[in-house]
């Protein structure tokens, strides 16, 4: 707790820097590593101008569109992706991975507790959703992770049924404060599955996660991974979009639910430039290492602070997000309104919580994002309910990262909750 008005966080901020030297510099290598990643799978699938071009219509071999899946699918080293404009967010690639691999009578089980909050209405078991997996007879089961945070194999085992079609697993923490999952962990839960039930789907929900590591679960047998484009693999400059990337027969019953049986990934035009796609693209290792910087300045300061934020050490990190637990509603609202007001774009706009769709409770959100509601942008969010926890994740700069995270400590300061 800090009583002390003119306490000068700057300095703070800069002594944490210090500290943080040698996390900040294995980060750079993370990043370094995924940068050649990229830039091979550029130079192999020949990237040229051409790429770029604009479509209309249906869009039949729209030779950017097809480029960029490949392109993609060489990075998470897949055989296939649906990667499209035409996907409205991450809950939408989620949604499409679901409905596209379950059928009536099928089993989904969630290997990593209670999902993401926008896919319980997709689920829609807790009430009666119209359209959601439930109503159309699909089963539902969750295995919770153990005390550690790891996936408990053992209890995902006991959970299998002869009709258990898909297998989720969520990398990041989502709204809580439970640890992010680490591609390699996959990998034994892969090799159970191929035993014991092979013919079940290993889904990965990687949001926030690509680009964290060197690897991304597709290295460790997960059959599909699922992103939004406007998230770190967009590098920012995405516009809108997701992805699903992984095993060709699965990719391709998937895009029968983005399109139709019978004509899946062949159409679908853009009459947009694919530029920003493939140059975000290029740009996202860069871009998650800035985000992963800002993440790990949030917990040094804050824990200089006294207050409590996860992940609490830097080691092991799968997921851009850091978890700061406010533990009262006016930390959190000022917070957000103090990254906002350090925003390029809407700084002059509070952020207030609302009813945002898809979610149970009233959600802050401060997103003063050039891509509305990008958060591989700086951005700062949660829902209002206990313990408080506001939700930092994202920015395109370090240097900007900063400005804004100091901004929204002196608003705490200034609105006397700090
Ligand atoms: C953001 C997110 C989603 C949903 O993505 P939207 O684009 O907001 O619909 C799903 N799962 C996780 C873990 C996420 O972080």
């Amino acid at each position: 707790m800090l009583n002390n008005e003119n306490i000068k966080i700057y300095e703070l901020v800069e002594k944490a820097e210090e500290n943080l030297q040698s996390i900040y510099n294995s980060i750079n290598k993370v990043s370094f590593i995924n940068t050649q990643k990229v830039l091979k799978a550029f130079n192999k699938n020949r990237i040229s101008t051409r790429h770029f071009s604009p479509t209309n219509g249906y869009g039949y071999d729209d030779v950017g569109r097809d480029t960029l899946e490949k392109l993609f699918s060489d990075i998470m080293h897949t055989q296939a992706t649906m990667l499209r404009p035409q996907i409205v967010s991450g809950t939408h690639a989620l949604s499409l991975c679901l409905f596209g691999l379950l059928r009536s009578g099928d089993h989904l089980l969630s290997a990593s507790g209670s999902p993401y909050d926008t896919l319980h209405t997709v689920i829609g078991c807790d009430t009666k959703v119209d359209g959601s997996l439930c109503e159309m007879g699909v089963e539902y089961s969750e295995t919770d992770l153990t005390k550690n945070g790891e996936i408990d194999i053992d209890a995902v085992k006991t959970s299998l049924q002869p009709n258990t079609k898909v297998v989720m697993v969520q990398r990041s923490r989502g709204y809580s404060t439970r640890r992010s999952i680490l591609p390699s962990e996959i990998e034994d839960l892969s090799n159970m599955l191929k035993i014991v039930s092979p013919n079940t789907v290993l889904m990965v929900d990687n949001c926030y996660g690509e680009f964290v590591c060197v690897d991304e679960p597709s290295d460790f047998g997960a059959d599909v991974i699922v992103g939004s484009m406007i998230k770190n693999p967009g590098g920012g400059l995405a516009p809108t979009g997701g992805y699903i990337s992984g095993k060709k027969e699965l990719i391709d019953i998937i895009a029968t639910r983005l399109t139709c049986p019978g004509i899946g990934l062949e159409i679908g035009s853009y009459e947009a430039s694919y530029r920003p796609y493939y140059q975000g693209i290029f740009m996202a290792p860069h871009v998650v290492a800035q985000a992963l910087k800002l993440a790990c300045l949030s917990r040094e300061v804050f824990n200089m602070l006294g207050i409590k934020s996860y992940p609490e050490h830097d080691e092991n990190r799968s997921d851009i997000v850091q978890a700061i637990v406010m533990k009262n509603p006016e930390r959190v609202i000022s917070f957000c309104k103090g990254i906002q007001y350090a925003s390029p774009i809407d700084s002059f706009a509070a952020p207030t919580p609302w009813d945002m769709p898809g979610y149970a409770h009233k959600v802050i959100m401060a997103a003063g994002t050039f891509v509305s509601g990008a958060s591989i942008e700086i951005s700062a969010d949660g829902p209002i309910r206990e313990p408080y926890i506001v939700y930092l994740q994202g920015c395109l700069t370090y240097e900007h990262g900063k400005i804004a995270f100091i901004n929204a400590i002196n608003t705490m300061i200034e609105d006397k909750c700090l």
